[in-house]
């Protein structure tokens, strides 16, 4: 598989705290990336940086071997968004919210309105009526992520999509995740459910704004000969930090 995207030494300071400290990591076609870490640990600011939300205190990121930092136009095409805090309107309902972000999308009105008959097929109608903020947070969720396809991107980056949903929601969501991967789509998934990212094909464990860890589930369990991906967090986290007191 070739690698879709290049991260190489990427800060981000607010002030004078750094957020994400120096890190370098790449993301192959079509592969699912589990990018794991605590909450504060950088996650949303790493992706906010590759997408082109947020300006890097320094570092390179290349997509499809372009630089994202000069062509943030063209790649904003091929690259879909699911934020970690509420990404839908609350006040409005999900057929209003898919109409709404269709045409920021700059979708056509027919094209909108086969969207919002798909989602009928798989949201009860009572629900896809109220207002999103009245809605369980499974079902909104799933609302989220749909209305991040709808432009059909080819690099999906989901913050945290399963936080604060069910376990029976979150099977459905790795579900869909899979079902795009077939499709050939490259995904990133951030999560602080340790348990979620033996489903990923690669992990990446972030603390404090450090890449600890990166690899693939398996190897990482026969590395540090650990079962759970939970130990292997732990372990790591502890390693980097008597790294850190002996510096
Ligand atoms: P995560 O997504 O892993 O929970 P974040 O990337 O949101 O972590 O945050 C990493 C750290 O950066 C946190 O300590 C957070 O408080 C801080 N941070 C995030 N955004 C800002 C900002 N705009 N200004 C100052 N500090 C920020
Ligand atoms: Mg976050």
């Amino acid at each position: 598989m070739t690698d879709i995207i290049h991260v190489k030494n990427l800060t981000k300071r607010f002030g004078r705290f750094t957020a994400v400290n120096n890190i370098s990591f790449s993301i192959k076609k079509g592969e699912i990336l589990g990018f794991i870490g605590p909450n504060g640990a950088g996650k949303t600011t790493t992706i906010k940086m590759i997408i082109g939300l947020l300006k890097p205190t320094s570092g390179d990121i290349r997509i499809n071997n372009t630089d994202a930092l000069k062509q943030e136009k063209e790649l904003k095409k091929i690259i879909g968004y699911m934020s970690q805090k509420f990404s839908l309107y609350p006040l409005l309902t999900s057929l209003e919210n898919i109409t709404f972000f269709g045409g920021v999308m700059g979708l056509q009105t027919g094209f909108i309105k086969n969207k919002c008959e798909d989602i009928k097929t798989r949201v009860p109608s009572s629900l896809l009526h109220r207002k999103t903020a009245d809605i369980p947070p499974g079902i909104r969720q799933k609302i989220a992520l749909f209305v991040c396809l709808m432009t059909d991107p080819e690099i999906i980056f989901l913050d945290e999509p399963t936080s604060g949903v069910d376990p029976e929601v979150r099977r459905e969501f790795w579900m869909e995740i899979y079902r795009l991967k077939k499709k050939g789509k490259t995904i990133l998934v951030s999560t602080h459910n340790l348990d979620e990212v033996e489903y990923a094909d690669r992990i990446l464990i972030i603390h404090q704004g450090n890449l600890i860890l990166q690899g693939e589930p398996e190897s990482l369990r026969e590395k540090f000969g650990k079962n759970s991906i939970e130990e292997i967090f732990k372990t790591a986290i502890s390693k980097h930090e008597s790294n850190q007191r002996r510096i």
